[in-house]
């Protein structure tokens, strides 16, 4: 069975793009369209792993971050941001604030998928691609 994924993303491009590319390689993935539905969704669908935007309405990616570290049966999952911000210390402000990951947008389709993996345990990842060197 492979990653069921959470994305957590306002804007519809970038959703739908990260959308694509994870369910063409065979994951599930569910959508939320701001932080408050991607707290909710978290919460009552425990994916193994979030892709989270930083800027959103309602409640933003720090704020969604601490609500599920905060909460005993979320506070696990591993949590990668995704962000337009691109100042040389985000990626520090971001792992200190307690993701597990950072990438930064825009997002390279050709590579997205392999640097969510890298996130993943063995026996939730698709199998290697022909692309894959
Ligand atoms: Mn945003």
């Amino acid at each position: 069975m492979l990653a069921r994924i959470l994305v957590v993303e306002d804007n519809t491009a970038n959703m739908e793009l990260v959308c694509y590319l994870l369910a063409f390689n065979g994951y599930t993935v569910l959508q939320a369209r701001d932080g408050a539905q991607g707290l909710e969704m978290a919460v009552r669908h425990r994916p193994d792993l979030i892709v989270c935007d930083l800027q959103m309405p309602l409640l933003d990616g720090y704020q969604v971050l601490s609500r599920l570290r905060e909460n005993p049966a979320t506070a696990g999952v591993v949590i990668v941001a995704v962000t337009a911000f691109s100042m040389p210390n985000d990626r520090q402000m971001v792992m200190t604030a307690g993701f597990d990951g950072y990438l930064s947008k825009p997002i390279e389709p050709e590579n997205f998928v392999g640097q969510i993996e890298a996130f993943l345990p063995a026996e939730l990842r698709a199998p290697p691609r022909d692309s894959d060197n």
